[in-house]
Parts: C-alpha cells; structure tokens; sequence
C-alpha cells in the first residue's frame, strides 16, 4: 500500500492547523506549525487566493490526513456514508471515528493515530475477544477493546496501559485500567467531533 513518507509536519503546515500527528511533540514548543507558520516549499510564503474549489479540496485533505486515509479508501468512505440514512457529512466523520486505530488513540492507549496503527496492525488489542489487525476495521457501539493475552508483558502495552491513566477519555468511549478492558459506549455524534472541520465543503466538493 502507498504510504506518506515526507516529513508529517509539512503535512500540518499545509493546511495551516494542527492535525496531531506527531503524538507528544505536538504539544511542545517543538511544533512546527508554532515556529514556522506558513506553508512548505519554495514559495510557502505566497499568497494564494483561494478558490471554492481549493477550499474544498483542502478540507478533504485534512480529514484524510487528520486519520491517515489514502484517497481510494476515504472515497469507499464517503460512498458508504452516502448510502446511509442521515446526513452524509456527519456519517462519513462517524465512520471515521469508528475505525479501530482512532478508538485506540481515543481512548488514550498510543500517542497518535499512527503509533496506534501500528499497535493495531502488530496484533496488541483484541475486539471482544477476537484478534483484530485492521486499523480500518469499524467498531460497533458496545464493542469491548482489550490488550491481547500474548502481548500482556510487552513493554508497549505497559507504556500504553501508563499512558491512559494520565488521559480523559471522550464520554462516548471508556477504558478501565484495572480490568485492562475499554467499551465503545455509545456511537459519536457530530458534537463529540471536535476537530475544526466543515465536512459539508467534503460533499460539495465530492457531487460536483
Ligand atoms: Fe503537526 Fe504535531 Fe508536527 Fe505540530 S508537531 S506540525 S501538530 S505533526
């Protein structure tokens, strides 16, 4: 599978926002967006004036980036949010929510959405009990996320199992660290999505 590997705080940089990517960097004064506000490259410091279409366009490339999706898949999501009841914009941010490595990163067990794909796709957590290694695989409502057995005395695990205590967890998702056991309580709903994104600009730009 394709994969970014430039620098991820050009990423950051581009779009002009935080997106999270680096985990505890992020929040120092090491963040790139702090000490060089402007955009990569040659002539990041150009103004540009923005078309509707380039707004579009960007907003789509920072949810992607925000989650880690490559284009072809996040149109698979976009398509399945289309098809469901409700409006497309809020299906399409839920569904994302939803994948197993957001989860992870939710409820405070890595410090990014990356590291928490790799726990993932490294066989670290269990859904009810089962092996999971899909950092897409969508998780249901009352889905209960655990460290598998084998992993137990990994020091990724304890380094998680550390981390999450010093976390809040959003109200829609749970984590018990004396049980080792988190539970998706309730599904996300669009107030529960605090990332500065205007999903509509993402359907207009996808029915043009
Ligand atoms: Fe983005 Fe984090 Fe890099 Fe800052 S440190 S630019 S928030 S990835």
């Amino acid at each position: 599978m394709a994969r970014y590997r430039d620098s991820v705080c050009r990423l950051c940089r581009r779009e002009g926002i935080k997106l999270f990517l680096k985990g505890d960097r992020c929040e120092t004064a090491k963040c790139a967006i702090d000490r060089r506000a402007y955009q990569p490259g040659q002539h990041g410091q150009r103004r540009v004036k923005p078309t509707e279409y380039l707004v579009q366009l960007r907003e789509k490339q920072k949810v992607k980036r925000i989650y880690g999706v490559l284009e072809k898949q996040f149109r698979l999501y976009f398509k399945a949010a289309d098809r469901k009841k409700g409006v497309t914009g809020e299906n399409l941010l839920q569904n994302l929510e939803l994948r197993f490595d957001n989860i992870i990163y939710r409820m405070g067990l890595s410090p990014s959405r990356s590291a928490a794909r790799q726990l993932v796709r490294h066989n670290h957590f269990t859904v009810n009990g089962k092996r999971v290694n899909i950092p897409s695989y969508i998780l249901k409502q009352g889905d209960v996320i655990a460290p598998s057995q084998a992993k137990l005395g990994k020091s990724t695990i304890k380094n998680a199992l550390e981390r999450v205590k010093s976390k809040t967890q959003p109200h829609w998702l749970s984590f018990d660290v004396e049980s080792k056991q988190g539970v998706v309580q309730s599904l996300p709903t669009r107030e529960d999505i605090t990332i500065p994104i205007e999903e509509q600009l993402i359907v207009e730009l996808y029915s043009r």
